[in-house]
């Protein structure tokens, strides 16, 4: 299969060759943990992981290395350790672990690498020593800056003018900037926040230093795969490139950029202010992971994704079709099967998530319908093209009876046996009677033409 991706750089959709089929390299910009991260914060997650499954599917399980950083010093990180009275580490552990238990729930692979910002300080002024030494870089006032002006590229890969770039941009105006674009590298500490030493003044790094420093560190420079949502194309995407290419005067920082579209809510942009802001860590208490990455792929990564009300409930419905199907050859062994073309395909087109569902309810269709030995192979097709999507890793009696236990469960089964001896024996009030019963217990049964599969309606 030939992968294409649409790299923001080029503006179209190119053939993916890496540096080095045997380390493909992506790095994607991850979380900074000073709160529980929104819905929003998961869609790249999710679509990376996709994406990282499918390297690992073409180049191989070892071959893939996929890092995503972790910003643990920062503005937000600090206010919120002083508004608790504890240690910024009390703070930046609790919401990390948070993070990717949800991630894990959401199904999504722990990336190769984790780098913190924290632990690659040196790296970080490393490349700042670097971009002075060339000067592209300058330092005033306890303040280290990126001197825009050094790096004629700059502005490449957002595509917009640097007068423009500017007056959108919220720039901060100071006396010891050079030019009004001018960034950050590093800055004095304010009282209470984490300091370090450094030629320039104790202070610490900027954010856009974080993210090139550490690709440098952990993967090495160029990379095959940057990716992370939209909105970090500008500022945060052109000055870490910036930053990179001229630390070591590199034609290329990333050979693919990647950006997700945005998550809104309801057509709105989900904020604080807005009362709107769904946070998986909460969602998650009455939602399995896999229904929230179903609706979080529901659309392709590019488009800006709606979540509304019914995303969760068709997101749901949708899994449910496909467990049934599973369920229903439970016992069914099968070998493993490659994931099929139709799928691949799907994925290979600049991951055309709603393309490759449309196939795995046609692999469910081919099950539900396949004779003899072609049902194991059916059943093994579609486990294999899921996998590739991250889902149906669960047991289908498990997936639908939720937080049942066992002596529920047994009633369930027990109940839907005399049902459907009630419904051979055309004894329709018997039946409806105990369809009445299974209501009132919770239970949603749901007829096939296979039989009946059943969930509850709140898992517990
Ligand atoms: P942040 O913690 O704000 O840097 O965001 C972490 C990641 O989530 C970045 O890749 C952002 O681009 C992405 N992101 C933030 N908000 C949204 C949203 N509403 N929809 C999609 N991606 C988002
Ligand atoms: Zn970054």
């Amino acid at each position: 299969m030939s992968l294409k991706l649409y790299d923001t750089m080029a503006r179209e959709k190119r053939p993916f060759v890496p540096a080095d089929p045997e380390r493909v390299t992506m790095y994607v910009c991850g979380p900074t943990v000073y709160g529980y991260a929104h819905i929003g914060n998961f869609r790249p997650v999710v679509v990376f992981d996709v994406l990282f499954r499918v390297l690992r599917h073409i180049y191989g399980q070892d071959a893939v290395v996929y890092a995503r950083n972790v910003t643990d010093v920062d503005d937000k990180i600090n206010a919120k350790a002083v508004a608790e009275g504890v240690p910024i580490k009390t703070i930046t552990d609790r919401y990390l672990a948070a993070y990717n238990a949800d991630a894990a729930a959401l199904k999504a692979l722990p990336p190769s690498l984790a780098p913190h910002a924290t632990d690659h300080i040196q790296a970080m002024q490393n490349q700042i020593a670097a971009l002075i030494q060339r000067g592209a870089a300058y330092a005033a006032e306890g303040h280290v800056l990126f001197s825009i002006e050094a790096f004629p590229d700059y502005g490449q890969l957002s595509g917009r003018p640097l007068d423009e770039m500017i007056a959108g941009a919220r720039v901060e105006v100071a006396p010891y900037k050079r030019h009004p674009a001018d960034f950050v590298l590093w800055k004095p500490s304010k009282p209470g926040e984490p300091v370090w030493d450094s030629p320039w003044g104790a202070g610490r790094p900027g954010w856009h230093i974080e993210c090139s420093a550490m690709i440098e560190a952990v993967l090495g420079l160029p990379i095959d795969i940057h990716g992370g949502g939209i909105d970090l194309t500008f500022p945060h995407h052109e000055n870490e490139l910036a930053q990179a290419r001229c630390a070591h005067d590199l034609p290329t920082y990333a050979n693919y950029w990647l950006h997700n579209g945005f998550l809104d809510m309801s057509g709105e942009k989900m904020s604080k202010s807005l009362g709107n802001v769904i946070i998986p860590h909460e969602l998650l208490e009455t939602t399995p992971g896999e229904v929230i990455r179903w609706a979080l792929l529901s659309a392709h990564y590019r488009q800006p994704l709606d979540w509304t009300p019914s995303l969760i409930e068709q997101s749901r419905a949708a899994l449910d079709r496909l467990y049934g199907a599973l369920q229903r050859v439970k016992g069914l062994d099968h070998e493993d099967a490659a994931p099929p073309a139709g799928v691949l395909e799907a994925l290979s087109d600049d991951l055309n998530t709603p393309k490759a569902y449309a196939e795995l309810f046609a692999l469910a269709k081919a099950l539900e319908t396949a004779h003899g030995e072609g049902k194991a192979l059916a059943k093994a097709e579609l486990l294999a093209a899921a996998n590739l999507l991250g889902f149906l890793e669960a047991d289908p009696d498990v997936w639908f009876a939720g937080g049942a236990d066992d002596e529920l469960r047994g009633k369930v089964e027990t109940l839907l046996e005399a049902r459907k001896t009630a419904r051979t024996a055309k004894d329709w009030a018997a039946a409806d009677r105990i369809r009445g019963e299974l209501d009132a217990m919770g239970v949603i049964v749901m007829d096939s033409a296979e039989g009946a599969t059943w969930r509850l309606k709140d898992p517990v």
